[in-house]
């Protein structure tokens, strides 16, 4: 499979002021950020797109991608790591060099062990996948839809995969920790997430947070992220503590942006 890359910058690296404006009226993740966030993460993202790889399927050649819709790719990658230091910033995405559009969800043929060590093969449909110091591979479809409060973004779902494997090869939904955090904290918490899930879907009942959530420990914690920047208010309703505790992890407060 080609793969295009295209430079936003090609000339210019001085940061391109009226395109971020642009950026941050397309996508209410942006639009809702006050000012002294936005114009930091606006300087992070330019930043990103200076470091990081950005290819494309030949079949999106034709798709218009300009500057402001690197800087809306950029600064949703950026808005993650918003409330930490510039070392931690770019410390915590040092696994990061690549994102791979494709123009839409794709399939994986996978091989699974399981516990009584038969193996399964199926194929997976994926809306976007990453691996330890490999790229993140997003769907161009899912990324539109991406943006706004809706609790889905599939950029910030993979790249919450990358900060899980900040200290593992494989993602287990124990991310690297600020010393404000002890591990027993972390797992007491997402134990509650991860027990309430798997009741509800025993019981048949809906769950507050995508079900996904509950089929491995690191896709909790990517959910939950998701959840966290996308649908903050349903997250503070249904797990205040987690609520909680990932306000403190990313030192942010995505309840007070979405109530803008
Ligand atoms: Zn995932």
């Amino acid at each position: 499979m080609p793969i295009r890359w295209l430079s936003p910058s090609p000339s210019s690296p001085r940061f391109p002021t009226a395109d971020w404006q642009t950026a941050c009226q397309r996508v209410a993740l942006l639009n809702t950020l006050g000012h002294e966030e936005a114009e930091q993460l606006g300087q992070r993202a330019w930043q990103f797109l200076a470091q990081k790889r950005i290819s494309f399927h030949p079949d999106l050649k034709e798709m218009a991608f300009d500057r402001p819709a690197y800087l809306v790719l950029a600064g949703q990658a950026c808005l993650l790591t918003l409330g930490w230091s510039n070392f931690e910033h770019t410390d915590a995405f040092s696994n990061v060099h690549e994102i791979i559009l494709l123009p839409d969800g794709f399939t994986r043929q996978v091989e699974e062990m399981d516990e009584f060590g038969v193996m399964h093969e199926y194929t997976d449909s994926r809306a976007g996948e990453t691996s330890y110091q490999g790229p993140v591979v997003l769907s161009f479809t899912d990324l539109m839809q991406s943006g706004g409060f809706n609790g889905y973004n599939i950029l910030i779902h993979e790249l919450a995969h990358k900060l899980d494997m900040g200290n593992a090869v494989d993602i287990d939904g124990f991310p690297p920790l600020p010393n404000s955090i002890t591990p027993a904290e972390w797992h007491g918490v997402f134990s509650g997430v991860w027990n309430d899930l798997q009741d509800r879907l025993q019981r048949g009942q809906p769950t507050p947070i995508d079900d996904y959530a509950a089929s491995h420990p690191g896709e909790c914690f990517a959910v939950c992220c998701e959840a966290f920047f996308c649908a903050p208010a349903i997250l503070a309703d249904a797990y205040p503590d987690l609520y909680g505790l990932l306000c403190r992890y990313f030192n942010q407060q995505p309840l007070s942006r979405f109530q803008r």
